[in-house]
């Protein structure tokens, strides 16, 4: 199987839906589906302009203040990529097609479909079409045409399609309930204003009924072959259409149609024509050549920069590169549109922007392509102006960013599990911390990140309130978390912590701001209207944050009743139940502990920081076991906690299911559009998860291992205007420094320091680093300390009272080598304390009986660890 492709090699009318959305093209601009040239064999047409949209009102029963007024849809275009085939007056039909293969080639960004036809005048007629949407020029798309008669010769003729029919399918029964398809707004949205046809030449100018968009949509063609067409071209209500007629043909054709597509809300229509038509006009010029090998030179960089190679496993390999590559066909590049939750592969939500940008997409372009991560912060910022009067509608300060949206006006129709989803804030803002990490962009900072962060933060403290009935913490109430089977609840954990992170990036930067960049710090607080008192605000609020805890089950609550709510009947939900939100009405979910998707799991990977991994590990068998993985975001943040925890075994599985979900269409709605968040969700289950790269400290840190089947997984990590290459293999890691001056990271728990080309091979297998002492041993205490001191070992002393993580936890010696048997630091406890038996077992590592410690102990130390590490000097940090 090659990697690089992905080939349809048995055609079936019955996966024309599924193909036409795995084998779509796209730039971030345009997107244009994998439709059949054939214009009858279709799913659904799709042609997309990314942030192209109509506005209409949303219909409510019974309405209330506050409501998304209007929704906005992304819109089906005009569609160029259809054509008719003539050969002796016979019509091709799709049937008619043999040896039907079609290939989307990652590394060329080219789909190819080629079939023969046996024509009834006894022709045999050989296809090779070769579709690109330009990555070099993203108003253009190609469709390179290389036909071969052979046996006989035909009058051959090709009617090239210019379609301003509406081509979106009706609802069927089973789509209407769903609310992950589009909306089913399928009246025509475009009007004609001006068609030309002239010679090769087609175009039309189109405008929104409501949004008044104005689109250039054009065709231009060119030919070589012997003998010249006849051209003739006609146009009706529903298409344009240019007839080339090449009689008596033998040989080869190459025959290409060049589409392009305009809009600028900017621009008057008579501009807009304009560069439209130089548009096309600079293609004819070029030739198909030129775009087939600028396309295939764009991605050959883009692939050395973004490639994930993952071997031993040859589906996950396909699935990764298929990933990556849609990412880069769906993203927005220019600041003012950002990525929809379906790419632009289909109508599915609308082609709306979600928290889905900055919490899955945003890690993968960060730490590859940083000016394409820049460019999707920057569409927030493009409508932070629509989120205050949004803060403003609903009697808040500061922002409130829309749940999903495309031009930055809320259009959640069901509050719930839209508005209520605040947390797309604090999302927001997370985004922004990590890409100023990860790139040190000041200027991004001060000219548009920070002014976010501080509205969100204004926002957060508005929101909440002090509490006196849980001690004056501070409370948020009435949102919704990631987890949509929960919805309107009391601080969400979830939330909460990603609030008080907001709170603290606030005042956080300020302060550092005050001292780095006085002038700046003044004239921004000044514009801000910021005092003193509103940053210590922020700061005490997140200090006396809430974050549900029960003392009771040693657990975190997904938010203040939570853990106090029937478990669903989960034995008693046939598969075929599945997904809920299809088969039971919100009520009923909501009443139960039950989840849709990674919520308070999801808060235990992005603040990791603030858990031991003892905790992490508690909680996450206890949400595991309620979680259904309704939503495709869910599995890969189950498979990266997973991995920290040390189940590969699951997570390995949870890869599979984000990895695959489109190309194998686990969930079966492909049909609809891709699922991108889970695209990157598969980038950050092979990075965060199996190599274990966290990005909370001042500097990444890598924890690799591989699950079994996995034999390798490599990277390349852009950091600090640093290069790093990681290589995981099951026994090593191999780093090396590809760009950058020099870049200090953690491996484990070591401190690795690389310079330019330089590359360290180091151990993934645990090695003894700490001994664990109870403080309760009675006996030969100095004595062994001074023996262990001669040998190089280090140690730490436990008081069973010590806190050492907050809240305090019982089980303290649980939770110390649970964390040390998670982290692969491999440990040693010297205890006669009955309190730690329970852990010791948990560790499975050796129980030395302090009575007999003269006799064995460093001969145990022996035979259970075969490799020491007499240098341990990171002590154990939480
Ligand atoms: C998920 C949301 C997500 C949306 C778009 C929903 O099913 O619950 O978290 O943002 O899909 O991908």
């Amino acid at each position: 199987m090659d990697s690089w492709k992905l080939t349809q090699k048995n055609f079936s009318f019955s996966e024309l839906g599924k193909y036409e959305t795995l084998f779509s093209l796209g730039n971030g601009n345009l997107g244009l589906r994998g439709n059949l040239e054939e214009a009858d064999s279709n799913y659904e047409r799709g042609t997309y302009i990314n942030g192209l949209y109509e506005v209409y009102p949303i219909e409510y029963g019974e309405s209330a203040y506050g409501y998304a007024k209007n929704n906005q849809a992304i819109i089906d275009l005009v569609d160029g990529k259809s054509f008719v085939f003539y050969a002796d007056g016979e019509l091709l039909t799709t049937d008619k097609a043999s040896k039907h293969i079609r290939e989307l080639d990652f590394r060329k960004g080219v789909l190819i479909r080629s079939f023969t036809w046996h024509t009834k005048s006894g022709a045999t007629i050989n296809f090779k079409i070769e579709r690109l949407v330009s990555l070099v020029q993203d108003s253009t798309a190609i469709q390179n045409l290389e036909i071969k008669v052979l046996n006989k010769k035909v009058d051959f003729e090709i009617i090239s399609i210019l379609s301003d029919n509406p081509h979106k399918k009706g609802k069927n029964t089973d789509d209407i309930e769903d609310p992950r398809t589009g909306s089913g707004y399928g009246k025509k949205v475009l009007t004609r204003k001006e068609e030309l046809l002239e010679g090769t030449l087609g175009y039309f100018m189109h405008q929104t009924e409501i949004s008044k968009i104005s689109l250039f949509s054009g065709m231009d063609h060119s030919f070589k072959s012997e003998i010249i067409p006849e051209i003739s071209s006609y146009s009706s209500l529903t298409d344009a259409r240019i007839s080339f007629k090449f009689k008596d043909i033998g040989g080869s054709l190459h025959f290409v149609k060049y589409l392009c597509y305009c809009h600028d809300q900017a621009a008057s229509d008579s501009e807009l024509k304009n560069i439209g038509l130089s548009d096309l006009n600079l293609s004819v010029n070029n030739g198909s050549d030129y775009y087939l090998n600028a396309q295939e030179a764009f991605l050959k960089d883009f692939w050395d920069k973004s490639d994930v190679i993952i071997t031993g496993d040859q589906d996950l390999q396909l699935g990764l590169r298929f990933n990556i590559f849609h990412l880069l066909q769906s993203t927005g590049k220019n600041g003012k549109v950002s990525i929809a939750a379906k790419g632009l592969t289909g109508l599915g939500y609308e082609g709306h922007y979600f928290w889905d940008t900055e919490i899955y997409v945003l890690p993968y372009f960060t730490y590859t392509f940083p000016e394409i991560a820049k460019s999707l912060l920057s569409y927030r910022y493009s409508i932070i102006g629509k989120a205050r009067e949004r803060a403003l509608e609903l009697s808040h300060k500061g922002v409130l960013f829309p749940w999903r949206t495309i031009n930055g006006e809320e259009a959640s129709a069901y509050f719930p599990a839209g508005t209520a989803q605040y947390h797309i804030n604090a999302d927001i803002a997370f985004g922004i911390h990590k890409y100023i990490s990860a790139t040190g962009d000041d200027n991004f900072l001060m000219e548009n990140g920070l002014e976010i962060i501080i509205e969100t933060a204004r926002f957060w403290y508005d929101l909440g309130d002090y509490i006196p009935g849980f001690d004056g913490a501070f409370c948020i109430h009435e949102v919704t978390g990631p987890d949509e089977y929960t919805a309107l609840v009391n601080n969400n954990l979830y939330t909460n912590i990603m609030a008080r992170e907001n709170l603290l990036y606030a005042s956080g930067y300020l302060n550092e701001l005050e001292i780095t960049n006085y002038k700046f710090y003044r004239d921004f607080i000044n514009k801000f209207n910021i005092s003193n008192e509103e940053i210590e605000s922020w700061k005490n609020a997140a200090s006396k944050m809430r974050i549900p805890y029960n003392s009771d089950f040693s657990l975190y609550a997904q938010d203040d009743a939570f853990l106090n709510r029937p478990v669903w009947d989960f034995e008693g939900t046939p598969k075929d139940k599945y997904p809920l939100l299809l088969h039971f009405h919100p009520l009923s979910i909501y009443r139960y502990q039950v989840i849709k998707q990674a919520d308070l799991v999801m808060a235990l990977f992005l603040q990791g920081k603030y858990f031991s991994l003892a905790e992490k590990k508690r909680n996450f068998d206890y949400y595991e076991k309620l979680t259904t993985g309704d939503s495709s975001l869910s599995a890969c943040i189950q498979g990266i906690v997973g991995t920290e925890l040390g189940y590969l075994d699951l997570a390995k599985k949870y890869l599979k299911q984000t990895a695959l979900i489109d190309l194998k269409d686990l969930n079966g709605n492909v049909k609809d559009g891709v699922h991108t968040a889970s695209m990157a969700g598969s980038w950050m289950s092979v990075v965060y998860g199996f190599a274990g790269m966290r990005d909370s400290g001042d500097k990444l840190s890598f924890s690799p291992r591989l699950p079994s089947g996995l034999e390798e997984i490599s990277f390349k990590i852009n950091y600090s205007g640093c290069l790093l290459h990681v290589k995981v293999l099951k026994e090593n890691v191999d780093y090396k420094l590809l760009a950058g001056k020099v870049l200090s990271f953690n491996h484990y728990f070591e401190n690795v320091v690389l310079s330019a080309g330089e590359s360290l091979n180091i151990s993934i297998q645990p090695k003894l680093k700490v001994v664990l002492f109870d403080i309760n041993l009675e006996n030969n205490f100095n004595e062994l300390v001074l023996e262990l001191e001669s040998k190089g070992l280090k140690y730490i002393f436990l008081k069973e009272q010590d806190s050492i993580v907050s809240p305090p936890d019982p089980e303290l010696y649980f939770n110390i080598i649970e964390s040390l048997k998670v982290r692969r630091c491999d440990c040693l406890c010297i205890t006669n304390s009955r309190v730690s038996e329970k852990a010791l077992k948990s560790a499975e590592i050796a129980f030395v009986n302090i009575k007999n410690i003269e006799d064995n102990i460093f001969e145990s130390i022996r035979k259970t660890h075969k490799e020491f590490s007499l240098n341990w000097d990171l002590g154990i940090h939480y």
